[in-house]
């Protein structure tokens, strides 16, 4: 199959809507931005057997490499627009494609974003999503306003996508909740949008909530006390933490794409009606306090979060 066949046929799904003024066919696309926004660019690579196995099924494979997108958006309170694809692949497979395909489209529909272009090459399998988003001038979270008293929060349950991806590298079964959270992770856009003027910072979990939270209090110049008892966990991982009170997978697991961020006092009564609105749990698992780091209180055994090198 010929290289412009296969865009056309897998990747030219998107109409011309909106602010896209050319969209996939040309050399670059273009694109309106109206005034008072700002636009929020983020990209990310997820490489096979480096980000996910190699035996993940290509329609895990394009939500998530979509999804850790939008979840960068999302910890920005950003408003995800449109994204360019850069899928470097080992031979043409054609249901590979289509399935790849299919479930890219899906959730590009689901957020409201569109491809606008990307690049096609030949190698080991690597996919690589640039996003675009907009946001009120000003109005972004950024990872360097939490202040002494603030509480700090994280969105649904933390552990789960990392607990499946140890049962896989341990030869065991994972449960299929657990494994719904590793391959096909929900990225917080909705409650990154609602916690704009809401809350003072905001990070998205991807290496594990004791570095991610750890970059808050860097970017802050603030410290934090968190307890491990308070980090809402599902039934499953609950019961396997219960067992030899190991936090290691909830403290440094990562692949979470929960948010956690920090709130002044005076705002907390509005996240109530944000968990609401959003469907999503909210938990306040601790409080911004002066410099001296992060500390966990109630872990015996915190580890390390995930590094590349
Ligand atoms: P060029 O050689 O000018 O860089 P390409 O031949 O790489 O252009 O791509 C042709 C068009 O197809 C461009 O608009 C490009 O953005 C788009 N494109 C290429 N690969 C993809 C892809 N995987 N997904 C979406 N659009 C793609
Ligand atoms: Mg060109």
């Amino acid at each position: 199959m010929h290289e412009f066949d296969l865009i056309r046929e897998y990747f030219t799904w998107s109409s011309i809507q909106g602010s896209i003024v050319l969209g996939v066919g040309d050399d670059a696309a273009i694109c309106n931005i109206e005034p008072g926004y700002q636009l929020a660019t983020s990209i990310d690579t997820l490489i096979s057997g480096v980000h996910f196995p190699d035996a993940t099924a290509a329609a895990d494979i394009a939500h998530k490499a979509l999804a850790v997108n939008l979840s960068d958006l999302a910890a920005m309170g950003a408003i995800p627009k449109y994204y360019t694809l850069a899928l470097t692949m080992p031979e043409v497979n054609k249901f590979w494609l289509h399935d790849f395909s299919k479930s890219l489209k899906q959730l590009s529909e689901q957020f409201g974003v569109q491809l606008i272009g990307g690049d096609t090459t030949k190698g080991s399998l690597s996919i690589t999503i640039s996003i675009i988003g907009w946001m009120e001038s000003g109005k972004a979270l950024r990872r360097s306003g939490a202040q002494v008293g603030d509480g700090i929060y994280v969105s649904n349950t933390i552990g789960d996508a990392a607990f499946a991806l140890w049962q896989l590298n341990s030869n065991d079964s994972p449960d299929n909740s657990c494994l719904n959270r590793l391959n096909r992770p929900m990225p917080q856009v909705e409650m990154g949008r609602s916690l704009v003027s809401i809350a003072s910072a905001c990070i998205d979990i991807s290496d594990g909530l004791e570095q991610d939270l750890s970059h808050i209090l860097t970017s802050s110049k603030v410290g934090a006390i968190i307890e491990v008892d308070k980090i809402p966990m599902s039934p499953l991982l609950t019961d396997y933490v219960g067992r030899d009170g190991d936090y290691s997978l909830v403290l440094n697991g990562g692949d979470d794409y929960e948010l956690c961020f920090t709130v002044p006092e005076k705002n907390q009564v509005a996240l109530s009606r944000i968990s609401k609105h959003c469907g999503a749990k909210i938990t306040q698992i601790g409080v911004i306090c002066e410099s001296g780091g992060l500390e966990i209180v109630g872990a015996k055994n915190a580890g390390k979060s995930y590094q590349h090198f």
